[in-house]
Order: structure tokens, then C-alpha cells, then sequence
């Protein structure tokens, strides 16, 4: 059979030996969305987003093709992208992600933007982050207040090991509240019965085990632990709404993500357990997202 013209060859994106492979070609025969085929391709070949415009027709070479054409294999089995590249942004930082940890979602921006309110005017603030996985949220209001003492507790000793990598990565490791106070907990359990609290927050599993939505998309990768109770959804979220009066300070305050269902029942926990001003707020996609209350004392 002739050998086909440049031009073609380099369009068919056929074996990844040809040498004629460009970053044009690669995207154009992607099975996968596009913006996912660009951070992939970025990803492998460690390009800024723009170099994919302005190279886009130089011809890679075979080891690179073949990377990138595995992780497409990948993501097309349904792994999720941020464990496929290893980080995910989230208010505005890159964490690194692994499996062992919940991906940051962009709705729980809006627990960290919240909390960032309830601590304004307060100077040296202290604050505990719940179940942390990447330390995302801990992370954030840390950054966003360096003068914040900023607690943070997961069960998992894999996720602690990521958290503290992204601490270090992306504090200030002179930031007046110092580093982040990373440690090993379910829940309360371990922590320091002494210590009070201006702000509690967290993003616990909330998905009942039975969730059908825990065998679809992303979530199949992510650890079981993360995502779920195991129960009716709302144990962890009792246990941390119980546990929460003895760790706040005067006045401190609670809030809590849920599922897109759970707001009025995580209310009526919250004021059964004597918080006042309790209300939810709504994401970006109108829905009640999270919860709180101050705790009068
Ligand atoms: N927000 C996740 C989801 O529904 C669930 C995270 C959690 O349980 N905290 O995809």
C-alpha cells in the first residue's frame, strides 16, 4: 500500500509511532470533551493552555503521544481527569489530588467564602475544618487569613499525607496564624478537649449508601469514605453538629455541607441542638447547599 501524503497522515492520528502526530491532530480525533482533551494534552506535555494555540501544528514526539493517548484510554474508562492529572483548582489554588481523597467541587467555595464572612472582624481567629481530604477548605481560609489559626482533622492517614503536602505548598510558611495543625481524628475523637473555636466547618460524607449516584461518574474513583455514611446520609453530620457546642467558642459558629436534599433536616439538627440564627445558603446552581448557626454561650 503507498504511504499516505503528510497531510493526511498527520490528520488520521492512526499509530502512535507516527512521528507526524501534532497537538491539532490528537484533539481533533478526541473521543473526549474538549476542554478534557486539552488539560490532558497540556497536562503530558507540560504546555500552558495558549501553547496548544500556538503549537498546535508541530509534530510531537512518539513517547508524548503515546502518554497522552493512554490517559485518554483512562478518562474514557471513567477516570476522573483531577486524578488522571493530579491536582484540581479550587478558590483560585492548585491541589494536588490523589484517590485517596474527595476532589474539590466548586460548590464548596461557597463553605470557604462563608466561613471567610463569619470571621471578619475577628483578630487571630481559630478555626477546625472537619474530615479535610485535600485540605481544601483548610487550605483556602488559611491563605485568605494569615493571621487564622487553622485546625484540621481527617480519619484517613492517606489523606492527611496529601493535606499536608498541599499546606506546605501553598501557605506562606511565615503566615502569622502558622502552619496548619494537621491530625488524625474521626471527628472530634482526638482532638485536644481544651481547644475553642470560632469557626467550625466541614464538608462531610453525606450520600446515603444506597445513593445510586455513588456508582456513576467521578464518583466510583473517589474513596467510599468520602462520599458516604454508609447510613441515611446525615450521621456524620449529627455527629459533627453534636459535637460541635463544646469546641466553640462564645458566640462561634458552625457550617456544614450537605447534599442538594438535606438542608431543612440539617436545620432542625442544628436548632435542636440549640444553635440560634441557624439558615442555609444557596450555591451557584440555586440550591440550598450549606448550613449554619452560632452557638450563643
Ligand atoms: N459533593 C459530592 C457529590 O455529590 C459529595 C461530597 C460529600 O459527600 N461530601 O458529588
Amino acid at each position: 500500500m503507498p504511504s499516505l501524503p503528510p497531510a493526511l497522515s498527520a490528520s488520521s492520528s492512526g499509530s502512535p509511532s507516527d512521528a507526524s502526530i501534532t497537538p491539532a491532530a490528537l484533539l481533533r480525533a478526541s473521543p473526549l470533551s474538549a476542554l478534557e482533551a486539552r488539560i490532558l494534552l497540556t497536562h503530558v506535555l507540560g504546555w500552558r493552555p495558549t501553547q496548544l494555540i500556538t503549537r498546535a501544528d508541530e509534530a510531537l514526539d512518539a513517547a508524548s503521544v503515546e502518554r497522552y493517548r493512554a490517559l485518554e484510554a483512562r478518562r474514557v474508562a471513567g477516570e476522573p481527569v483531577a486524578q488522571l492529572v493530579g491536582a484540581r483548582e479550587f478558590f483560585g489554588l492548585d491541589f494536588e489530588v490523589t484517590p485517596h481523597v474527595l476532589i474539590p467541587r466548586p460548590e464548596t467555595e461557597l463553605l470557604v467564602e462563608t466561613a471567610l464572612t463569619a470571621l471578619e472582624g475577628l483578630s487571630r481567629p481559630r478555626v477546625l475544618d472537619l474530615g479535610t481530604g485535600t485540605g481544601a477548605i483548610a487550605v483556602a481560609i488559611a491563605s485568605m487569613r494569615p493571621d487564622a489559626q487553622v485546625h484540621a482533622l481527617d480519619r484517613s492517614t492517606d489523606a492527611l499525607a496529601v493535606a499536608t503536602r498541599n499546606a506546605a505548598r501553598l501557605l506562606d510558611a511565615k503566615r502569622p496564624g502558622g502552619a496548619v495543625l494537621l491530625s488524625q481524628s474521626d471527628w472530634y475523637a482526638t482532638l485536644d478537649a481544651a481547644l475553642r473555636f470560632d469557626v467550625i466547618v466541614s464538608n462531610p460524607p453525606y450520600i446515603a449508601s444506597g445513593d445510586p449516584h455513588l456508582s456513576e461518574g467521578d464518583l466510583r474513583f473517589e474513596p467510599r469514605g468520602a462520599l458516604t455514611d454508609e447510613a441515611d446520609g446525615l450521621s456524620a453530620i449529627r455527629a459533627i453538629i453534636a459535637g460541635a457546642p463544646a469546641r466553640l467558642a462564645a458566640n462561634g459558629v458552625l457550617w456544614i455541607e450537605h447534599g442538594y436534599d438535606q438542608a431543612e433536616a440539617v436545620r432542625a439538627l442544628l436548632i435542636a441542638q440549640g444553635f440560634a440564627q441557624v439558615r442555609s445558603e444557596r450555591d451557584l446552581a440555586g440550591i440550598e447547599r450549606i448550613s449554619g448557626g452560632q452557638f450563643p454561650g
